[in-house]
């Protein structure tokens, strides 16, 4: 398969932390002309039954997906699976147990906002949840923007929700080892997510990507509506130089607040090998 296919392989619905129904984000993605398409929920795949039905219905082919949160290097990194069985008990008990440590995290966010002034921060972030289990930092923003702290959730994370900042409370994710191994045992590949956004150092980068490829990890995003088009160039650099296949996709959360729409990305370059072409054998 090619690289030029509007595939969108990133995305969140109501079953994490983004506004859309599996339903929408399928018309939405079709009306923009996407051909290819994953929701990739963070830690979670109860939405996956669903977007399957919907991409069908809608004529788009669909693959399975999640977002799963790791912590590498004492930071947080997100590692995407796409084309497993999301019936792999394996995974399905993986992703429990990430998401079993966000509740009690969301209490301590709250206490920490409690303490500079803003009280009642749990309640109005759970306002705000479709999936209780998933309770997670773009609740609270969405909370406070709608209590006009802040006006927009940028604005939120800059101010409240990041490293040293009074809502944030440091978290222990599952180890990059065990994300690659959830998603490769049950047939899937994957993918780093978005590796514009951390803040590592140039040796820290190195060792993400190469234990990556140690454990089985065989695709990076170079085109994400996260990175820079100079990050795309990097990006595409560095899929080369480790031997990864490459994704695409928007990590489109809401209408409110993406910059980046569904399918509304540049293409592939044409020299990379898209992640695509090696889950054909996967594709519903
Ligand atoms: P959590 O999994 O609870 O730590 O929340 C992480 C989510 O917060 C990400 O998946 C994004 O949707 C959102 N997020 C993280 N950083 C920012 C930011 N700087 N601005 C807006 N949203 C962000
Ligand atoms: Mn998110
Ligand atoms: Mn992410
Ligand atoms: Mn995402």
């Amino acid at each position: 398969m090619t690289s030029i296919l509007n595939a969108d392989l990133h995305c969140h619905s109501v079953v994490s932390d983004g506004t859309l129904t599996p339903e929408a984000l399928a018309q939405r993605a079709k009306a923009n002309g996407v051909e290819l398409w994953a929701l990739t929920d963070h830690d979670e795949v109860g939405g996956q039954q669903r977007a399957a039905a919907a991409a069908k219905a809608e004529g788009m082919q669909y693959l399975t997906g999640v977002e799963i949160s790791i912590t590498f290097a004492g930071e947080t990194v997100h590692i995407v699976g796409l084309g497993f069985d999301a019936q792999d008990t394996r995974i399905q008990q993986g992703l429990l147990d990430t998401r079993g440590g966000r509740g009690k995290r969301a209490m301590e966010m709250a206490e920490g906002l409690a303490k500079v002034g803003i009280p009642n921060a749990y309640e109005g972030a759970l306002k705000f949840v479709g999936n209780p289990e998933l309770i997670s930092r773009t609740h609270f923003a969405r909370f406070l923007v709608e209590s006009g702290v802040c006006s927009d959730t940028p604005e939120v994370f800059r101010r409240f929700l990041t490293e040293g900042k009074p809502g944030y409370v440091p978290h222990r994710w599952a180890s990059l080892k065990d994300a690659v191994t959830w998603i490769t045992q049950a047939q899937g590949i994957a993918v780093i997510a978005h590796p514009g956004r951390y803040k590592f150092t140039a040796n820290e980068e190195y060792a993400l990507f190469s234990e990556f490829k140690a454990h089985g990890g065989q695709a990076v995003e170079v085109i994400t509506g996260s990175h820079t088009p100079a990050e795309y160039i990097e990006y595409a650099a560095v899929a080369k130089e480790f031997g990864l296949a490459a994704s695409r996709g928007s990590d489109f959360h809401s209408p409110d607040e993406s910059h980046t729409d569904l399918g509304a990305l540049p293409y592939l370059p044409g020299d990379l090998t898209p992640v695509w072409e090696l889950l054909v054998h996967r594709m519903q």
